[in-house]
């Protein structure tokens, strides 16, 4: 099972993304408690018998879209300005 986990409805669903010691592999964990939720998000599974808790505060996969929509945002941007320098050309 590789990739990202699926979201489960009426879940937080937030994500956090960790690496591994070596650099070469990444986990998404998945907060799993109600959509809208206080406090920290939240991962629980099992390490054979005991317990793993993981919480964290940011949601990643949002401040992701956040920055791909900058990033789409400045691109747009970038392409305005080349048409704008391309117009300018044809003037001289
Ligand atoms: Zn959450």
């Amino acid at each position: 099972m590789w990739g990202e986990p699926e979201d489960v409805e009426g879940q937080c669903n937030a994500h956090l993304y960790i690496g591994d010691d070596y650099g070469d592999n990444h986990a998404t964990m998945r907060c799993q408690l109600c959509k809208g939720h206080e406090g920290l998000h939240r991962e629980e599974f099992r390490r054979g018998e005991k317990p793993v808790i993981i919480t964290w505060e940011v949601d990643e996969k949002e401040e992701r879209r956040k920055f791909e929509e900058e990033v789409k945002k400045f691109e747009e941007e970038e392409e305005r300005l080349e048409k704008l320098r391309a117009k300018d050309e044809n003037k001289k």
